[in-house]
This record gives C-alpha cells, sequence and structure tokens, in this order.
C-alpha cells in the first residue's frame, strides 16, 4: 500500500512511476483493515470512499470494558477492494504496472525475475526482501481471518487476552475481519479464546469461518527500522517504520510514508526524508506501544480503565499522540 500510495502521490505531481507487483494482486494481508479518520480526506481526493464507517470503538477484557468515540469517522474495506481502488487511481493517471518481483537491487538499478531496469529515484515498500537480510527476528504472529455472522456491540470491538489482542469489525455487509497479534510462540485457537471470555463467546456464537484457515504472518518488533544504504533510495510503509495495531495508525502512516516521500523524492533528498519521519515519528510509535503493552496484559489494561474513570481525557490525547501529523498540514 505503501508503494501505491507513493504512485498515487507522484502521478498527482505529473511523474510517471513504475510499480514492480508481482502477481496475484491484490491479495489478502494481515491487517484488521481499520482505516484511521485523518487519512479518509486524503482517501477521498483519490476517489476512494468507505460505505463502512465507524464512529467507535469497545475495547473489552473480561470484566473490564472502555467505549472510544471517534471526533471524525474511521472507515474500513478489505484490501482486496482497497488496493485495488489505488491501483486503478494511479494507472489512469499514467503509472506503469509491471507484474514482476524484484530479485535484486543495485545502485541506480533494480532486477526482476524477467529485466534489468535503471531508476532514477526508488521507493522500496516491502518489509521482508531476501537480499536485505534484516537483523531484527521476529516476535510476534500476526493472523487474520473473515467471518460471517459475528454479534458486535460496536462497529469496532478490541479484545485483550493476556498475550494477545484480537481487532474485530465489518469490513463488508456480513463480512467481519477478525486480526490478532499475538507475543506467544503458538497462536491462541478461538475456542481457547472463547472459554477466557463470555462477552468474546457471545461475538462468535453463531460465527462462520470464511477462511479456509488462518492467514498467519511473523511480526518483527515495532520502530524504526535500520535501511540499508543505497543511493536516491525512500524506504516506506513498513519497510521503514511499523507502529503496534492496537494504535489502528498502521495504514494511515504507511499512505503518509509514502506521499512524504514523493514529496522528497521531487525535491532529490532521501536524507532529508530520513531524518524528518524520525523526528515525527520516534515518539509516536512509543506511545502506540504503551496501548500495546496493555492489550497484551489484561491486568494493566483493567488499571488503564480504572485511571480513564478519573481522566476520561486520556484516551483522546493517546489518540491524538499516535495520529499521522502529514494529513493535517
Ligand atoms: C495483525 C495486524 C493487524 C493490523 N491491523 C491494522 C489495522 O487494522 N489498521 C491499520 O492502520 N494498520 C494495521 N496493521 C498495520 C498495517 O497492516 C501495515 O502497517 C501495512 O499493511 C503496511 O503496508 P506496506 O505497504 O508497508 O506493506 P504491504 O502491504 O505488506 O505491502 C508490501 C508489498 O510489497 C510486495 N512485495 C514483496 N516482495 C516483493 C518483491 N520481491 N518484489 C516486488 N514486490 C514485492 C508485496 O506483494 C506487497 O504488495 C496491522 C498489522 C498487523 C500485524
Amino acid at each position: 500500500m505503501a508503494g501505491l500510495s507513493a504512485a498515487c502521490s507522484l502521478v498527482d505531481q505529473g511523474a510517471t512511476p513504475i510499480i514492480l507487483e508481482p502477481t496475484p494482486f491484490p491479495s489478502h494481508k494481515v491487517c484488521g483493515e481499520f482505516f484511521s479518520p485523518e487519512c479518509l480526506p486524503q482517501l477521498a481526493k483519490w476517489g476512494i470512499t468507505f460505505d463502512h464507517k465507524i464512529d467507535n470503538a469497545l475495547f473489552c477484557s473480561q470484566n473490564s470494558s472502555l467505549r472510544f468515540s471517534f471526533s471524525q469517522p474511521a472507515g474500513t474495506m478489505s484490501h482486496l477492494a482497497f488496493d485495488q481502488k489505488l491501483l486503478a487511481y494511479a494507472q489512469n493517471k499514467g503509472a506503469i504496472l509491471i507484474p514482476e518481483k524484484v530479485v535484486a537491487v543495485r545502485p541506480n538499478e533494480v532486477q526482476t525475475e524477467k529485466r534489468v531496469i535503471p531508476y532514477s529515484q526508488l521507493f522500496i515498500a516491502a518489509g521482508r526482501l531476501p537480499f536485505f537480510p534484516s537483523k531484527s527476528q521476529p516476535i510476534y504472529l500476526g493472523a487474520k481471518a473473515y467471518f460471517s455472522g459475528l454479534k458486535l456491540k460496536a462497529p469496532l470491538m478490541m479484545f485483550s487476552f493476556s498475550g494477545c489482542y484480537v481487532g474485530i469489525t465489518e469490513v463488508e455487509k456480513g463480512v467481519y475481519n477478525v486480526a490478532l497479534l499475538s507475543n506467544q510462540k503458538e497462536l491462541p485457537t478461538l475456542d481457547q479464546l472463547c472459554a477466557k471470555d463470555e462477552g468474546f463467546r457471545d461475538v462468535f456464537e453463531k460465527g462462520h469461518m470464511l477462511f479456509p484457515s488462518w492467514m498467519v504472518a511473523k511480526i518483527p518488533p515495532f520502530g524504526i527500522r535500520n535501511t540499508p544504504p543505497l543511493p536516491n533510495t525512500f524506504f516506506i510503509g513498513d519497510a521503514l517504520s511499523a507502529i503496534p495495531p492496537a494504535s489502528g495508525a498502521g495504514l494511515s502512516l504507511t499512505l503518509a510514508s509514502g506521499m512524504m516521500a514523493a514529496d522528497f523524492a521531487l525535491r532529490k533528498d532521501p536524507e532529508g526524508f530520513k531524518k524528518e519521519w524520525k523526528k515525527r515519528h520516534s515518539m509516536r510509535i512509543k506511545t502506540a506501544k504503551l496501548l500495546h503493552h496493555c492489550l497484551l496484559r489484561p491486568a494493566l489494561f483493567k488499571t488503564y480503565c480504572h485511571t480513564h474513570h478519573f481522566f476520561p481525557t486520556l484516551n483522546q490525547k493517546l489518540f491524538r499522540l499516535t495520529r499521522e501529523p502529514f494529513f493535517y498540514a
């Protein structure tokens, strides 16, 4: 998505980017598919509007719960639909799609399975590339599946369990995205989670999984990545930095990184981009990690709910601190 965001931004500014993306495209990604409110106006400019809006979220853990109201609505949409729309926008304005996998990157040229393509400015939007071995090993497991027949008490429900949290939202009429992040070696089963929390069990009482099995991904630690030095190259999206899904800000950050990198690329300033991104996001990611650790520990989450009772603006403050300022500029 970061690559498509950069492409849309570049075509808006009169450039003709080449998009390298292996087939099949679009495909499912391990993601809750929640789009934070601040990126919706920009997406509307690219012709992307949301049928499913989210005006509040319910955070739950056994006997504790906390409702959060969004001052502007968020959105939700399946990656399959969203990525296709973003690609269509970029292509209609001149971007070129080459459906090939990148197998090597050298200064000023990219090699795919079939050809060598020279570049003047390169955007790398793929987190794990075999030719750039990552120093940070995965420490989380992420999972996603679609369900039908779920019964939600809010358009977005987040459940905190010991060692994992689960987000549930309706991405299409009658189709629910269930996304999970765990810090354990093995993913818990749905039955195990249902046995731990009555409220969670109620949601799944008549649920039916629409995927043949859970889609699972290994997730590295969150934070700003150390990216290899390559001339005229911009790492964007999760390849540049990753924020915990507890914040619901990942896609918004991903979109912003593509757009911001496009602006810096037109000024031929990759170093300036890196510095600016670090300055803007180090604190944002640290704040999101607080929420992430609370959701991984129900006892901490309970304390958070209790504190929130005395400081009712706490949630709004944390929410603002984890949002992407690019869209407000
Ligand atoms: C469990 C979980 C739930 C989440 N839920 C949310 C949420 O609800 N809301 C939110 O805002 N964020 C969420 N996030 C975060 C969000 O999903 C990511 O930040 C976002 O998807 C990153 O997008 P990206 O473009 O960087 O990477 P990707 O979307 O993974 O794109 C990388 C692209 O690179 C391509 N690629 C890979 N290798 C090559 C190659 N060799 N050559 C060419 N192309 C290649 C891939 O095909 C892919 O299309 C969640 C994350 C997790 C782990």
